[in-house]
């Protein structure tokens, strides 16, 4: 039985662009308003590490972390509250976008949706049998907001530089872990997790899932959400096949052990480029961006030179990046 594979990787794989066209919703969408509702709502990593009292990214954050000013009284004192503490938010990741030499400021996300948004799997993505109550595979959430959600792969590369660059940022991320490339340095993941990244599944080995049987597939997907759950207290909801590559079995087997969504991706982020899924060549609303934990024995560059890269790309594009969680 041959069935098109829907996606591809991630891994040191090709990629197939796909032709279908993109769903566009909305028209622009207003940065200041942005800027205004964030506040504290991307939910992502405080700083936790032992900088300096000197340095100024702490500073700056420290002062976006106090009370605005005066006592608000009632609604609209405080949406000015609210609207001070996003802008002092919006000043520490200035101060920490030159620290870590960003060519811009990360724009800041809108406040998470009250309501998450229903999800549906991709046209073009289905498998043999499947009906709704699989969990969806998707490459795009549906908003119409302007942002896009990062997510990081594996887990081969253990950069502390990226888990403090990225908490001075505030800029959030979900990771997708294979345990045989993390199981070396759990703690590393464990420091990621206390920052505010959420984990998800990789599986154990990276294998490529349809090439397995029934058993294979519920080891390498079920034994990862054990381990995860064991080693960080928290069972996933999310997972991503390896290569983007599943059929029945592995959605049947995720949503067994406790899977509610499988986010793939609409385009992918190295140090020096992007590769991108659609036939436009460029981000679109509730894009899932991926790329992986690789440092410079794999690419031409570290991890904080890949989040340069990529951040300059969604910052341009007028995109800011939220939390996956907040919305799937
Ligand atoms: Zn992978």
């Amino acid at each position: 039985m041959k069935r098109r594979r829907p996606g591809t990787e991630s891994c040191g794989q090709g990629w197939t662009r796909r032709g279908r066209g993109h769903l566009r919703r909305g028209p622009g969408y207003a940065v200041l308003a942005a800027l205004l509702v964030a506040a504290a709502g991307s939910g992502c990593a405080a700083e936790t590490g032992g900088s300096a009292p000197a340095d100024p990214v702490r500073v700056a954050a420290a002062r976006a972390g106090q009370p605005g000013g005066p006592p608000a009284a009632g609604a609209a004192g405080s949406v000015a509250a609210q609207a001070e503490k996003a802008r002092r938010a919006q000043a520490a990741r200035a101060v920490a976008a030159k620290k870590w030499g960003l060519a811009g400021t990360p724009l800041a996300p809108p406040a998470p949706p009250a309501v998450k948004p229903h999800l549906t799997t991709r046209k073009g993505f289905e498998v043999e049998g499947g009906d709704a109550s699989l969990p969806p595979v998707f490459t795009t959430v549906p908003t119409d907001k302007k942002i896009v959600f990062l997510t990081m792969d594996d887990g081969d590369d253990k950069d502390p530089e990226l888990l403090k660059m990225m908490s001075e940022l505030n800029i959030p991320y979900s990771a997708f872990l294979s345990d045989y490339l993390v199981r070396d340095d759990y703690a590393y993941f464990k420091e990621a997790q206390v920052r505010g990244v959420v984990l998800g599944n990789h599986t154990l080995n990276h294998r490529y899932l349809p090439g397995l049987s029934h058993d294979e597939q519920t080891r390498e997907i079920c034994d990862q959400q054990d381990i995860i759950e064991q080693q960080y207290g928290e069972r996933p909801r999310l997972f991503r096949p390896p290569y983007g590559n599943y059929n029945g079995d592995t959605l049947r087997i995720a949503k067994s052990c406790g899977i509610t969504a499988v986010p793939l991706w609409a385009a992918e982020a190295f140090p020096d480029r992007m590769e991108w899924r659609e036939e436009d060549q460029d981000l679109h609303p509730g894009d899932i961006i991926l790329t992986h934990f690789r440092g410079k024995k794999d690419w031409k560059g570290s991890m904080p030179d890949m989040i340069r890269n990529v951040m300059k790309v969604i910052t341009d594009k007028g995109y800011a990046v939220a939390r996956l969680e907040d919305y799937v």
